[in-house]
């Protein structure tokens, strides 16, 4: 199959479908650096006097992308809307990760129909993560006619192209590149935040986690060039934003595809940026085993640097993050765990879990708990395995009951709520350093910010506020957040 796949509808005769298969593959070809993007003439204007939507589901990988979606757009003259119905243009950046994701999204397709039947020249793309997938394409073909285009996550930089095509065609237009991926500079961004900013370092995945789709979706790993990223946080700051995270699906593994770069991993990058003048630095997401010691060497280090650290375990048994193929076990997770928190002692610790992962024991489960009680994370996101297509554990046979895998669940929520408690406790009293972000999602007269350590803090105080980095007094500490009162004289703690 061809690595590129452009066309309309008639499926099976005029377009090759995206393939799992292709996607899993890894030629080790060298990552080409797109540096020309450009809008083509006859489209630099297009959409003056017209709006756009974009409803982005999943990741902050999928939240970037819709900014820079957004800043391809709005480079062609959109302006956003937040009504349906006003919009000329609507995307839905899409998230596969799990099936009810999939599901909602499926959903929310269906109730655009009528939409669209009232309002015929809008129109309606589906891309991100979802549209990597065979049986998605199929599905919207089949079952879903009033979506106009389809692009992949490997495709955002045809936009411009894709939307020509869907308006001016009577037919779907689909393309979804099923390759290992390029890397694109200089796309322009809308950035949703003015004080918050995410910072692409990485794209992709090789680790190949047996339940995971990312790395199908999203292609190999493949890193920015430090420069880039440098200068581009440079330039944040001078713009005088407050926080920056660095993104990737597997920040710990940057650096290592960079040819002309010999040993230069994310602690020589977090380094350089720790001299940058941005308030708060932080990344996302960790994978345990690419963490390394100097890493760690540079995160005591401290400075702009949060302590705030999201380590996904996944499990606690050795014999499942086996099946998992996570690439360390039990052991090893708990090793590095206690060596960061020896190296920066104030760091607050999350995590993701999985329970109920094709055959898992009691026993299993139990060793589970038992390193969660071990590590007392301040939070973290737990989930019901959920089976994706294409992946090795979706073939497994799987024994244990939903009600089972329910109970477990629950218990380990319990347990989660539990620590959080604990370590939200320790914070009564203490003046700590928040960010503020907004008003809070509960109350409008209250604002709504996170500290250093990623801690959710409310408090009363002037909506001239938002932006700032303010010192709050935590006068009632709460199982997942923390109300306190702004302290307008005094220094922050951290
Ligand atoms: S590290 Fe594993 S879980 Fe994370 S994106 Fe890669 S394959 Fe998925």
């Amino acid at each position: 199959m061809s690595e590129q796949t452009s066309s309309k509808v008639d499926f099976s005769k005029y377009f090759q479908p995206p393939s799992l298969k292709d996607a899993r593959r890894r030629r080790r070809q060298a990552v080409q650096i797109i540096n020309d993007f450009s809008i083509p003439e006859d489209m630099a204007a297009i959409g003056r006097g017209k709006q756009y939507l974009i409803e982005t589901y999943g990741c902050q990988m999928n939240e970037h992308d819709t900014e820079v979606m957004a800043g391809i757009l709005e480079k062609m003259g959109y302006h956003e809307t937040d009504d349906p119905k006003l919009a000329d243009v609507i995307l839905i950046n899409t998230c596969a990760i799990r099936e009810n994701a999939e599901n909602k999204v499926f959903g929310h397709i269906g109730t655009l129909k009528t939409l669209k039947l009232e309002k015929p020249g809008l129109i309606l793309g589906v891309c991100g993560c979802m549209a990597q997938e065979e049986v998605v394409v199929n599905k919207i073909l089949a079952k879903h006619p009033q979506v106009d285009l389809i692009f992949g996550t490997h495709n955002i930089h045809r936009l411009p192209q894709l939307l020509k095509e869907a308006l001016f065609s009577k037919e779907m237009v689909v393309e979804v590149w099923s390759k290992e991926g390029d890397i694109v500079e200089n796309l322009p961004q809308s950035r949703r935040g003015h004080f918050q900013a995410w910072v692409n370092i990485m794209y992709g995945c090789d680790k190949f986690c047996t339940y995971c789709i990312v790395p199908y979706t999203r292609g190999k790993e493949r890193s920015r060039h430090p420069q880039e990223i440098i200068q581009e946080v440079r330039e944040l700051a001078r713009q005088g934003y407050k926080e920056i995270t660095l993104l990737g699906q597997n920040v710990n593994a940057y650096g290592k595809d960079l040819p002309d770069l010999q040993n230069y991993g994310l602690g020589n990058l977090m380094d350089e940026i720790r001299r940058i003048g941005i308030p708060r630095v932080r990344f996302t997401t960790s994978h345990p085993k690419d963490f390394d010691d100097h890493l760690i060497e540079v995160l005591a280090k401290g400075g702009n640097l949060c302590e705030h650290i999201h380590l996904p375990v996944q499990s606690g048994s050795s014999d499942v993050l086996k099946i998992m193929g996570r690439g360390y076990t039990r052991e090893r997770y708990l090793e590095l765990f206690h060596k960061i928190k020896d190296a920066v002692p104030n760091a607050s610790f999350t995590t993701d879990i999985i329970v109920g992962f094709p055959n898992e024991t009691d026993e299993q489960f139990e060793e589970t708990l038992s390193l969660v009680r071990e590590c007392e994370f301040d939070g973290g996101f737990t989930f019901i395995y959920s089976p994706r297509a294409g992946t090795p554990a979706a073939r497994m046979k799987d024994n244990v009951p939903m009600e089972v895998k329910k109970v477990r669940l629950q218990r380990l929520n319990k347990l989660m709520d539990e620590f959080s408690a604990k370590s939200n406790a320790k914070y009564q009293d203490q003046t700590v350093e928040v960010l503020v972000e907004g008003e809070s999602r509960k109350n409008p007269e209250v604002l709504s910010g996170h500290t250093r350590t990623n801690k959710v803090v409310n408090f009363r105080g002037p909506k001239s506020l938002i932006g700032e980095l303010v010192n709050v007094k935590i006068t009632n500490a709460k199982m997942w957040s923390l109300n306190g009162e702004w302290q307008e004289e005094t220094q922050g703690v951290r």
